[in-house]
């Protein structure tokens, strides 16, 4: 596989990780997001093949079995997500750094299989408190799943001081900027 550069962007949920990647590819057509696999439904809005690639249990299964993951991991319990080789292989062959936004323990799979060529972000909310606001206002969750995502998130801050760079989502224009400057850093370097 040719292999480039990779940008490793990773958060607890609720912190402003998609907004803030949003932000970024808008702005820098050099990175491309890798659109991962997962078997969780479909939110509204959201399209197959463009925020993920949509599977069964059984068809992400098949996936494991011949190989084709960079990473996988079941993120919350029955729910499959994974990097797919052949996106980060399509990425690189259009000459541009393909963008991952993966959870905590993918991000450290994925830094430790490619630690000379990618770049690990971590974006932190202010609080655990105030990722519960964001995640209630954001109306996506269930009683149960928000206390599944919150108690997920307070474990994964403990893996923060591991990635290359840590980025604290409170004003979100200056977390956008502090963000734009690292990856600029990084792709010109
Ligand atoms: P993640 O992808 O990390 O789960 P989202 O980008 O979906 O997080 O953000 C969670 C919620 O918080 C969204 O409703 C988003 O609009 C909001 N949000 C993101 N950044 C900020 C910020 N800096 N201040 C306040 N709310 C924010
Ligand atoms: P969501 O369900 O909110 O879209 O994503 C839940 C979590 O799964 C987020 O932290 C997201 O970054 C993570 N995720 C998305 N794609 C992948 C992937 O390919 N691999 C891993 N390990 N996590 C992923």
């Amino acid at each position: 596989m040719k292999q480039g550069k990779i940008v490793i962007i990773t958060a607890p949920s609720g912190s402003g990780k998609t907004t803030l990647v949003k932000r970024l590819l808008a702005e820098y057509p050099a990175l491309a997001f890798s659109v991962s696999a997962c078997t969780r439904k479909p939110r509204v809005g959201e399209v197959d093949g463009k925020d993920y690639h949509f599977y069964t249990v059984e068809a992400f299964q098949q996936l494991i079995a011949e190989d084709a993951f960079v990473e996988w991991e079941m993120v919350y319990e029955g729910k499959y997500y994974g990097t797919l080789k052949s996106e980060m292989t399509r990425i690189w062959n259009e000459g541009k750094t393909p963008l991952v936004d993966i959870d905590v323990q993918g991000a450290l799979d994925i830094q430790r299989q490619y630690p000379h060529n990618s770049l690990s972000i971590f974006i932190q909310a202010p609080s655990i408190e105030e990722l519960r606001k964001r995640l209630v206002l954001r109306s996506t969750e269930t009683p149960e799943t928000l206390e599944e995502r919150i108690s997920k998130a307070t474990y994964e801050l403990t893996f923060a001081p591991q990635f290359n760079t840590i980025i604290v989502n409170d004003n979100l224009d200056a977390a956008a900027t502090e963000l734009k400057e690292t990856v600029n850093r990084f792709l010109l370097a």
